[in-house]
This record gives C-alpha cells, sequence and structure tokens, in this order.
C-alpha cells in the first residue's frame, strides 16, 4: 500500500489506483469548502480525513474487520464506500473504466459523512438520521453537477410512485436501502437537491442541533416534497 498524506488528507492507497486516487484528492479539494461554510466548521476542527483504497473485495473486508466496532455490521455486499472506525474504505476495480471514473467522487462523499458526524451528530448529541447526511453528501459530493434538468425531471419521476407516505427514517436500516422498488441513493440525491435547492438546509441544520425529531418528522414527507420540487424547476 501507498501513502498519500496532504494537510487535511491521508490516504493508504494499492499502487494500481495512483491515478484515480489522485482525482479523488482533486475532487476532495474542490468539493470540501462549500461542505465547511455549509456547517460553518473548519479542517482543524474535523481533523484529517483519512481513506483506505482497495482494489480486492477480500482486503477491503478485512481491513474493515480491523476498523469494526462490537456492535457494527459487516457492510452489504454491494457497498463499495464505508464508513468504519472513523475512516473511510473504497473499493475500486481499476480494470472497470466506468467504476474509477465513478469512484473519484468517493472520498469527497465519505469526507462529508465525516464532517456531518463531527460537527452535527457528535457535537450536539444526536443519534445519526441517515437520510439527512446521505442526502447532502449524495448531492455535494459533486457526481451530480453534470446533470441536466432532464435528468433531475426524470429522477423525479423514477421515484413519484413510491415517494408518498414513504418514511426516509426507515433507510437507517440498509439492508432495505436498494429493493427491487427503488434505490435509496436515488432518493437521497432527490432530498438533497430539494434541501440544498430551496435552502432549507440552513433551517435544518439549525434545527436538528436541539431538535433532532423535528429533522425525523420532517422525514415523513421531504421525498414527496422533493418530487415535487423537481418536477416544478
Ligand atoms: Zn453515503
Amino acid at each position: 500500500m501507498r501513502i498519500y498524506s496532504g494537510e487535511n488528507l491521508e490516504i493508504k492507497f494499492d499502487s494500481a489506483l495512483c491515478e484515480c486516487v489522485e482525482k479523488a484528492v482533486l475532487n476532495f479539494n474542490f468539493g470540501i469548502g462549500r461542505v465547511q461554510s455549509l456547517l460553518g466548521c473548519s479542517a482543524q476542527e474535523i481533523g484529517k480525513v483519512k481513506a483506505s483504497f482497495f482494489t480486492k473485495r477480500e482486503e477491503f473486508i478485512s481491513y474493515i474487520k480491523t476498523k469494526m466496532a462490537p456492535c457494527d455490521e459487516l457492510p452489504p455486499d454491494w457497498a463499495t464506500g464505508c464508513f468504519y472506525g472513523g475512516e473511510s474504505q473504497i473499493l475500486i476495480n481499476p480494470a472497470d473504466e466506468e467504476d474509477v471514473s465513478r469512484r473519484k467522487y468517493t472520498l469527497l462523499h465519505e469526507a462529508i459523512h465525516l464532517y456531518v458526524q463531527k460537527a452535527i451528530y457528535e457535537k450536539f448529541d444526536v443519534e445519526r438520521i441517515v437520510w439527512f447526511d446521505e442526502a447532502i453528501a449524495g448531492f455535494l459530493d459533486k457526481h451530480s453537477e453534470k446533470y441536466t434538468q432532464q435528468e433531475w425531471k426524470n429522477l423525479a419521476i423514477k421515484l413519484k410512485p413510491v415517494a408518498k407516505g414513504f418514511d426516509m427514517n426507515k433507510l437507517n436500516d440498509f439492508s432495505i436501502v436498494k429493493t427491487s422498488e427503488y434505490d435509496g441513493y436515488d432518493m437521497f440525491l432527490l432530498i438533497g437537491k430539494f434541501m440544498i435547492g430551496t435552502n432549507l438546509i440552513k433551517d435544518f441544520l439549525e434545527t436538528i442541533k436541539s431538535n433532532p425529531d423535528k429533522i425525523r418528522e420532517e422525514g415523513l414527507t421531504i421525498l414527496q416534497k422533493a418530487v415535487e420540487y423537481v418536477e416544478h424547476i
């Protein structure tokens, strides 16, 4: 494993992934400022973002096992970006070009989870609300920046049949984040677009510090609201 050490980052990686890690670092550097200003925190407060990049699932899983807390569960089979022991673990297939280009966003994505964890959940003693930080990470990791208006609308159309009455809080259970009916990551992304596009995120970030149950309550209707918002932009 090679090591990259920057001011705010420390990365261990398989040498087959040099180029990929370089792109991930660039994407991180471009995107992290917006996250810091949204959350009102500095890189110093959060500390170094640590990540490890693997090319083999066995190595990815055995590393995760060394970082797991006793109450943690192993990631589902489809997971390729994880967060155990306060660090990110990322699995990439270097032979798959599409995977390599998609994965350059994962470092920033996982770093956003770390930021929300430290600046909100730990600081204000709030139990994690998965949809809330997944929505922020999904929208601000930059992968959706190239979406056209039509692509956003298509996403809303795809989610419309399940959106009404969908309780986002049930996705705290990772085993039902992806089912044959829906992909929770589509939901997170659409909600991120809604919360950040309308600037509701500012209120939500204030509310969650003192009244996280109010945010959980928002989880009962927010998908439907996000669908309606994106349908009409
Ligand atoms: Zn995530």
